[in-house]
């Protein structure tokens, strides 16, 4: 049941991806969410962001931040972390942000990974062009009363992602 929200991978935060063996498999470009991504909601762009964003670089990763926060906001992260593609305004879960995010980087969808902690925004706009997802736990504190609604709503689709995921390894375990 809701499939289409499920992610392709999940890790514990941005940070705690292995972004050097997604460049050895082929992975050229990364699009990240901002607000509670990369940094707690409104929050600018601290030291382990600007390590990561240097750290990608070296590997040879592109990088673009999709938000659909105000060009204020999003152009300045991009800023802060020694420059990034970036796409405000993003409209996600619309196509359009994931495209152009593609575009600015020179990848395609074979080549890229999305990383971000809302299902029905990141997640789903992610899968609609048919780029790999990550699903990162949300660095919280404060959330605006929206997200806390969609949270719930989000929390119902994660128990059945996990239960899906369970029986495949369930039966997984049973052919073995
Ligand atoms: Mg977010």
């Amino acid at each position: 049941m809701f499939k289409i929200f499920y992610p392709d991978e999940e890790a514990a935060s941005a940070y705690d991806i292995p972004y050097e063996a997604l460049y050895n498999n082929g992975i050229r470009g990364v699009i990240f969410d901002v607000d509670n991504t990369l940094v707690p909601h409104g929050m600018p762009a601290d030291d382990r962001a600007k390590h990561l964003f240097l750290r990608l670089r070296d590997i040879g990763l592109e990088t673009c931040l999709l938000s659909n926060n105000k060009e204020p906001r999003v152009s300045s992260f991009a800023q802060a972390v020694g420059g990034s593609n970036y796409i405000y305004k993003g409209n996600k879960p619309g196509r359009k942000g994931y495209e152009r995010a593609m575009e600015q980087m020179g990848t395609d969808t074979g080549h890229t990974v999305f990383v971000g902690d809302q299902l029905f925004t990141d997640v789903f706009g992610a899968k609609r062009v048919g780029v790999h997802s990550i699903l990162i736990r949300p660095i919280h504190p404060k959330e605006e009363i929206q997200i806390v609604l969609k949270r719930f709503v989000e929390a119902i689709v994660l128990h059945f992602y996990y239960r899906h995921k369970k029986r495949i390894h369930q039966s997984e375990e049973r052919q073995i």
